[in-house]
């Protein structure tokens, strides 16, 4: 398989929904669906990171600088990543649903 740059339309492996790239220029580093992500990258949209473990959305930080950030675990290796939620977009981030899912963990 091709190594893969940047922002290209995937398919998500924990929901299987077609996810297309990000229109505000970022890049696309999980799903929008049900959020989560791969272990792919150490600096966003680099990919070298060689884990590929599928990561969890555990939780949900805010800032007024960044606004809402996605916490991720791997599944693999058990690394926590913060992942900024993609908004003005196509297909942004399914904030509520996330919201929801901790609600019911707490
Ligand atoms: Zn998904
Ligand atoms: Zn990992």
């Amino acid at each position: 398989m091709s190594r893969r740059l940047e922002n290209t339309a995937f398919q998500c492996e924990h929901c299987d929904q077609h996810v297309l790239p990000l229109t505000n220029g970022s890049y696309r580093n999980h799903c929008p669906f049900c959020l989560y992500s791969k272990h792919l990258d150490n600096q966003p949209g680099d990919r070298s990171n060689n884990c590929k473990g599928l990561m969890e959305p555990i939780g949900l930080d805010y800032s007024n600088k960044k606004g809402y950030q996605i916490i991720h675990q791997c599944q693999t290796c058990g690394e926590i990543k913060k992942n900024k939620a993609a908004t003005h977009t196509i297909q942004p981030d399914h904030i509520l649903f996330l919201q929801q899912q901790i609600a019911n963990l707490l």
